[in-house]
């Protein structure tokens, strides 16, 4: 495409913002169009983790009737919000289908390729000291309370090592040498040694002014209502500001993406999935890395300016609200694995409580592609639990295809066709 032509995101989450960065590498103009502030959407309050050693799908082998036995302890991080929301149950049908041996390994060997991609891209974004976003390379540990489920995890490990990855068994001595914030309930750990994790908000904040530094115009509060459309092209987008036109327009509005798609024709099977976070000034003494609280399914990151709890997945619309209940298991969760006082809520001051909704696929794989209807129109979301990491290889595809160059991965497992 040449250069001056206009495009248009809808969306001003880290894909949108990631896709507006390479288009703008390419010398194209971008607007980017956000109904609420630039980054407040799944963006603002995850967890922080650039995972990318992810392989393994949510829909793995077993993970149905996981879940099941835990409902029934009371221990899942899952919430399923009884109703008759035909859709969700669908997708939930399609999920359980896809929890197979084969596609495990199919979504891992698909998966490796964009992880990899991503990582050598922000490898070089992050370089630039403008990006300041706490980032630290000290991977992360999975830690375990219970013998029989460390031991289990030699399995997943087995199945990593078959794509050249290799997490390290810690004993409890081990551990608590490594990390002494930890408490004595805990028996062992896993350690990735290669991830990374920064500060998600800071990352937005900094590529938002190094962004508009270099000329892109951003409408915040401004929702897109509806299109007008001409021979199978997408001419302008009315919004609650007006109308604004473009050449090209890339939908990159997260969980809510399938509430447009359905104007445009085509279907995008992405349900919202609730998860919560609490933001907590920095103990004095807190794990060194982020740390996957196995048993509760459940993360806390240290950052120097914070500390963040993080987890739970509803699946019960579109709805932002807190649930005390929620807020409250992460807090008790944590409290399980950490000493008195070192990392959880209790005793250390709150910055932020927070939910927002992730852009879950079935088959927990991401949605990168043309529309099937709009010539004009390409599509980026569906990236689950793996949006921050993957932002920058989807925003690179993304920009590739838009400018007429071939993506440098293979793009066929993100396509919509696959549904
Ligand atoms: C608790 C939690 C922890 C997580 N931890 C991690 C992690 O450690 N690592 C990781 O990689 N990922 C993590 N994720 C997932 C990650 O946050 C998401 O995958 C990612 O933020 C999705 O980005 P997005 O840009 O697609 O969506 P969003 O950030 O949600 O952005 C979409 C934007 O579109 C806007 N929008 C919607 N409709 C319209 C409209 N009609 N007009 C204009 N704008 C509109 C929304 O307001 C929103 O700002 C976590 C998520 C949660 C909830």
């Amino acid at each position: 495409m040449e250069p001056n032509k206009e495009v248009i995101i809808i969306g001003g989450g880290i894909i949108g913002l990631a896709t507006a960065h390479y288009l703008m590498e390419n010398g194209l103009q971008v607007r980017l169009i956000e109904k609420n502030k630039l980054g407040g959407g799944a963006s603002h309050g995850n967890c922080g983790l650039l995972y990318f050693t992810d392989l393994i799908p949510l829909c793995a082998p077993g993970a149905v009737s996981h879940e099941i036995v835990r409902t029934l302890l009371g221990t899942s991080p899952l919430y399923i919000k009884p109703g008759l929301d035909f859709n969700l149950y669908y997708w939930l049908m399609k999920f359980a289908m896809n929890c197979t041996p084969g596609h495990r390994t199919q979504s891992a060997k698909d998966k490796l390729d964009i992880l990899n991609y991503s990582e050598s891209l922000f490898k070089d974004l992050l370089a630039d000291k403008n990006l300041t976003c706490e980032l630290e390379k000290k991977g992360y540990l999975t830690v375990f309370k219970s013998q029989k489920n460390f031991d289990n995890y030699h399995k997943t490990n087995e199945f990593l090592n078959e794509f050249g990855l290799c997490y390290k068994p810690l004993d409890k001595e081990a551990l608590s040498s490594l990390e002494p914030a930890l408490s004595n309930g805990v028996i062992g750990a896993w350690f990735n040694e290669t991830d990374w994790h920064l500060r998600p908000d800071r990352l937005i904040e900094a590529w938002h002014h190094l962004l508009v530094k270099k000329g892109l115009v951003i409408e915040e509060n401004c929702e897109v209502l509806d299109f007008n459309i001409q021979n199978n092209s997408i001419q302008s987008i009315n919004t609650s500001r007006g109308e604004f036109a473009a050449d090209v327009f890339v939908l990159a509005t997260g969980a809510w993406s399938p509430q447009l798609a359905d104007q445009l024709n085509f279907n995008l099977p992405v349900q919202p999935g609730k998860g919560y976070s609490i933001t907590l000034e920095r103990p004095e003494i807190s794990p060194q890395r982020p740390c996957i609280l196995y048993e509760k399914n459940m993360v806390v990151t240290p950052w120097k300016s914070g500390f963040r709890l993080g987890g739970t997945m509803e699946f019960s619309g579109y709805g932002t609200q807190l649930n005390p209940k929620r807020l409250k298991k992460l807090v008790a969760g944590a409290k399980e694995y950490m000493k008195p006082s070192q990392g959880h809520a209790e005793g250390h001051t709150v910055v932020e409580e927070w939910s927002s909704l992730r852009p879950m696929t079935y088959d927990d794989m991401p949605i990168i592609d043309r529309s099937p209807n709009q010539e004009n129109l390409f599509i980026g979301t569906g990236h689950g639990m793996l949006g921050l990491t993957l932002a920058s290889g989807t925003g690179k595809i993304l920009s590739d295809m838009i400018c007429g160059s071939t993506p440098e991965v293979d793009v066929k497992p993100y396509a919509i066709s696959r549904f």
